[in-house]
């Protein structure tokens, strides 16, 4: 058995395992080929394989140009680009990529909340660099893959959008400093706080356990991170994206089944709320530990704010539709139902030709 011989059957193995090791290597060749290998073998092997993963990365740059081209021809309304710079010996150098297909971008306003999100990665690649991904989220709360890119300051360029950082980004900067399962906790019941009395109830929590994780945390941009500050009417609650998009095509009836799992947990908490009757679409909702809110079924909102943010009547709500003989079901946002679902994946992405054509 030879290194080149070896290195073409295990490209794939090191191309998914780019850290792989020469032992991890030899290991692999002995279980699954049988044979003997010496070290030098292993280290020559593993030198070719990367070379011929090298030389791809390197024809696949060069291929760039014309994936984009084709992307365009498939799917016409799509906007995808590479952009090069030129340097001092006139050498072409990638600088960046963006795609977003036009069908994506159609079922993304035809049934999708009024959100983006974006996150972004370095690539482990031989050229490294920084993929950024922008994610919408569908009338179920699940992610919606909208566009990819490499991007600079994000932040500089869409000023006057709100912008929400992952609270789960924000616990990894937080726990650097901040180490205690109990800071934790506190933490994500501050983001987690839908109106300012609850949000600066859990603030004085965490004060009290520690000044610093305290300090640390009001300076950050609350607009970002925390649920009360958030701007309602987008219909989307960024903290509930539970994954489950196989349930969709077997689930029957109005609402998406995750959108259906929440409106059925309000419709638990309901029994422990007693509605008083305000006008005929107001209603004062009376809570244990002596909370207290107001339904208003005309606007559909309530003063703990779920209503409105998320699209899905809170147990609150629940309890005044109740009242007023209705069926919780008709008072969800029309984003949240199954027929606007349906709408963000109907469009069709065509397929595109593969290089040699
Ligand atoms: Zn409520």
């Amino acid at each position: 058995m030879t290194s080149r011989l070896t290195s073409k059957l295990f490209v794939d193995e090191v191309r998914k395992t780019p850290s792989m090791t020469v032992h991890e290597l030899m290991t692999k060749v002995t279980e699954e080929l049988n044979v003997d290998f010496s070290l030098k073998q292993g280290y020559r092997t593993l030198r070719k394989v990367r070379d011929t993963i090298q030389g791809s990365h390197d024809k696949q740059y060069t291929m760039l140009e014309s994936f984009c081209g084709e992307l365009r021809r498939a799917n016409p309304g799509s906007t995808a680009f590479v952009e090069t710079d030129v340097d001092e010996d006139g050498v072409s150098r990638f600088r960046r990529l963006y795609m977003c297909l036009e069908p994506i971008k159609r079922g993304f306003l035809a049934g999708c909340r009024k959100w983006i999100g974006l996150d972004g990665c370095f690539l482990k690649g031989p050229y490294g660099g920084q993929l950024l991904s922008a994610v919408g989220m569908d009338g179920d709360n699940k992610m919606f893959p909208l566009a990819m890119s490499v991007v600079g300051a994000v932040r500089d360029k869409l000023p006057q959008v709100e912008h929400r950082c992952c609270v789960q980004h924000l616990y990894t900067n937080f726990k650097q400093m901040h180490r205690s399962l109990v800071l934790k906790d506190r933490l994500w019941r501050c983001a987690r706080a839908l109106y300012m009395t609850q949000f600066k109830a859990e603030m004085e929590m965490m004060k009290q356990e520690s000044n610093n994780a305290y300090a640390w945390l009001d300076e950050k941009d609350l607009n970002t991170w925390s649920m009360a500050h958030f701007k309602t009417g987008l219909d989307c609650d960024l903290l509930r994206m539970e994954k489950n998009r196989e349930t969709m095509s077997k689930h029957e009836g109005l609402l998406c089944p995750a959108i259906f799992d929440i409106l059925e947990k309000a419709k638990k908490e309901q029994c422990m709320c007693i509605c008083y009757y305000a006008d005929t679409m107001k209603y004062q909702i009376c809570c244990p530990f002596g909370d207290q809110f107001v339904v208003d079924l005309r606007s559909m909102t309530c003063t703990c704010r779920k209503w409105q943010l998320g699209g899905i009547p809170c147990g609150h709500a629940v309890a005044a539709i109740y009242r007023r003989r209705d069926k919780p079901e008709k008072n969800v946002a029309p984003i949240c139902w199954k027929t606007t679902y349906m709408k963000s994946y109907e469009p069709v992405l065509n397929p595109i030709n593969g290089p040699n054509l």
